[in-house]
């Protein structure tokens, strides 16, 4: 199952319908006549890093707060988002209740605002804890084993989010063979619209050291699939764009709040879907940084 978090607000207006499908849960967005909500709008946060200890200072930033400033913009969008994400490394090291305690308590505005927060694992996060501080349900009724996945289906693409968590506390990540097995079907079965990847790690080609040790069998897989026009990815900690091969989009999402380098930006990305493409806006935190509020059109290959 995977693991949301769902609007604290009751005054839904979007329609949005929470299929269960063989123990995945579905989010299905659909276009709504509320004009306050962009169904094709989200916004995505990557390598957040939150401590139990709301003081906590990582390379110069608390993380806290540069997680607590990245929510309220979120919540403050207009129009909202129909969905948003944190992909990965939500807990500093290794998944302390604690930390999960203070995540779920910073992403309140963003849920009040009706906008649904998606957790996708990586490497500093702890399936069971997650489950035991902020997510009771999410261990139940897995459809493969040990994994969490999310598919939110929306007007112009479905997200597929995988879960690449391999070892707690340990930098590689990988999806293993059930879960690539499980993405065949899946994006066979949605193959009529364009498909957008989440994983926390970074896919590996050639010289990169620390990310998705299985990324030859999950491009064996996507590069399979016409539809697949994006992957999204944190890990990293650096904010790029840029095409693989194949016409596959490749997006390295930055960080909010642990910053390896403090050249790059930290931040999050407001995701808006097109028929045939995004535009991918980068939102620094320092709106001094020179790629505050970069924009990239990405068109998606044919
Ligand atoms: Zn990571």
């Amino acid at each position: 199952m995977p693991i949301t978090l769902p609007p604290l607000s009751r005054r839904q207006f979007l329609k949005r319908s929470l299929a269960g499908t063989a123990g995945i849960l579905v989010g299905r967005i659909t276009l709504a006549a509320d004009a306050t909500v962009d169904p094709c709008r989200f916004a995505l946060m990557s390598d957040v890093h939150i401590a139990g200890d709301k003081a906590k200072i990582m390379r110069g930033v608390n993380l806290v707060e540069h997680f607590t400033r990245a929510c309220a913009q979120i919540a403050e969008l207009n129009p909202r988002p129909a969905a948003s994400a944190v992909t990965g490394d939500c807990t500093l090291l290794d998944g302390q209740p604690d930390d999960y305690m203070v995540l779920s308590e910073v992403l309140v505005p963003i849920r009040e605002a009706g906008v649904p927060v998606h957790l996708v694992l990586g490497n500093h996060d702890c399936r069971e804890r997650c489950w035991a501080s902020i997510a009771p349900d999410a261990g139940q009724d897995k459809v493969v084993e040990n994994r969490h996945i999310t598919v939110v289906e929306s007007p112009h693409a479905n997200w597929l989010m995988l879960d690449s968590l391999d070892v707690v506390n340990r930098s590689p990540g990988a999806l293993g063979e059930a879960q690539l097995k499980w993405l065949d079907v899946a994006l066979a079965e949605r193959s009529d619209k364009p498909a957008l990847i989440v994983t926390h790690h970074n896919p590996l080609f050639g010289k990169e050291k620390s990310g998705l040790s299985d990324t030859g069998p999950l491009y064996e897989v996507l590069l399979s699939h016409s539809n697949v026009k994006a992957h999204f990815f944190g890990h990293t900690h650096k904010w790029s764009t840029k095409p693989h091969d194949s016409g596959i989009h490749l997006i390295n999402l930055p960080p909010v709040a642990y910053v390896f380098n403090k050249e790059k930006p930290s931040g999050w990305i407001d995701v808006r879907l097109k028929a045939n493409g995004a535009t991918v806006q980068m939102n620094s935190l320092n709106p001094e940084h020179r790629q505050h509020g970069q924009t990239v059109e990405l068109e998606w290959r044919g």
